[in-house]
């Protein structure tokens, strides 16, 4: 149902959620999936995709986006002049997609998953290229039991042959997602297999509406069935920057089972004695690369911060 709201000098208005951006103008969807083209009243209002917003209806004009609603959350990239530029907001759900080729990173996937801890977003890990993972000695076991229990699920998919690809479909279930993970995984395949239901949709669109959809450079939500993956290369090549008061340690929830334990409070589980969770790397309880991992964000965070 869309929810719609009238002043007493009855202008309606509504809630939306912003979905794409063409130059000056807005794409914004109701719950009930009615889209409507928007501007903006003040230059000042920031709107990105992703974004929930209200809206005021008008009879002769674009309707006009009046106000944006506190974020749940954004993510932010670095730009070519290392300026921080925020691509997305409220995001559910960060697919972080990764491959037997290009070589799997554990670090790389503790990046994004302390990212998405930290945004308090869901994370899903989606192995793609799953017909080479044998091939390549990708050790399947040691993955899925690392990162089942860190995730809504570990998943695996192939764009080329088209396997899990419902899964993936069903594994959003209504979420705003992103996808993200090294150059070559797979991400774009996977978004164009994914999109295929997504073209008749925008082609139900009139023409107005349609007119620029795909060549925007920001970010879009498209529809992929049972979600929406907000995408633009700008997403898709968003690598997680933590802010200088991030804890890289909330970013590692398994570490907070075992951290009440440490003798000191504010244990951050390096050089510390009797610490509870260096001990449970010890006697297995936490994966020795999910420490490792740790300790290396941790120390690159701690150089950013050096720099500030
Ligand atoms: P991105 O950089 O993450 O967006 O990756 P691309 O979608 O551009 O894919 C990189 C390469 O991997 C391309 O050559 C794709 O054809 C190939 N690729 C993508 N998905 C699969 C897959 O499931 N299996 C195999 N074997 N190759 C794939
Ligand atoms: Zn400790």
């Amino acid at each position: 149902m869309s929810s719609s709201i009238t002043s007493p000098n009855n202008t309606e208005r509504y809630h939306a959620r912003v979905i794409s951006r063409q130059g000056k103008r807005y794409l914004v969807e109701t719950d009930d999936s009615k889209q409507h083209l928007c501007h903006v009243r003040s230059k000042a209002l920031e709107t990105i995709c992703g974004d929930r917003v209200i809206c005021q209806r008008q009879n002769q004009s674009l309707d006009v986006i009046e106000s944006i609603q506190t974020r749940d959350n954004q993510i932010t990239r670095l730009d070519n002049f290392n300026r921080q530029k925020t691509v997305a907001a409220n995001i559910d759900h960060m697919l972080i997609v990764v491959a037997a080729l290009p070589e799997f990173s554990s670090l790389i996937v503790d990046q994004y998953l302390a990212c998405a801890s930290l945004i308090r977003c869901k994370a899903s890990l989606v192995v793609n290229k799953a017909e080479l993972a044998y091939q390549q000695s990708m050790d399947v076991k040691q993955i899925t039991q690392t990162y089942q229990p860190l995730c809504e699920q570990v998943i695996f998919v192939s764009a080329k042959l088209g396997y899990g690809l419902q899964s993936l479909r069903h594994l959003l279930n209504d979420d705003y997602a992103i996808m993200v993970g090294q150059s070559g995984v797979g991400k774009s395949s996977l978004i164009n297999r994914l999109l295929n239901t997504q073209q008749i949709k925008v082609s139900a669109l009139s023409d107005g509406i349609q007119q620029g959809m795909h060549t925007t450079s920001h970010a879009s939500a498209y529809d992929v069935g049972l979600g929406k993956i907000i995408d633009s290369p700008g997403v898709r090549s968003f690598s997680p920057i933590f802010a200088k008061e991030d804890r890289i340690v909330d970013g590692f929830q398994e570490f907070a089972d075992f951290a009440a334990d440490c003798k000191f409070s504010n244990c951050e589980h390096l050089k510390e004695p009797h610490c509870a969770v260096k001990e449970a790397v010890d006697k297995g309880q936490i994966m020795p690369s999910r420490y490792t991992n740790y300790k290396t964000l941790h120390e690159q965070h701690s150089c950013q911060n050096s720099f500030y």
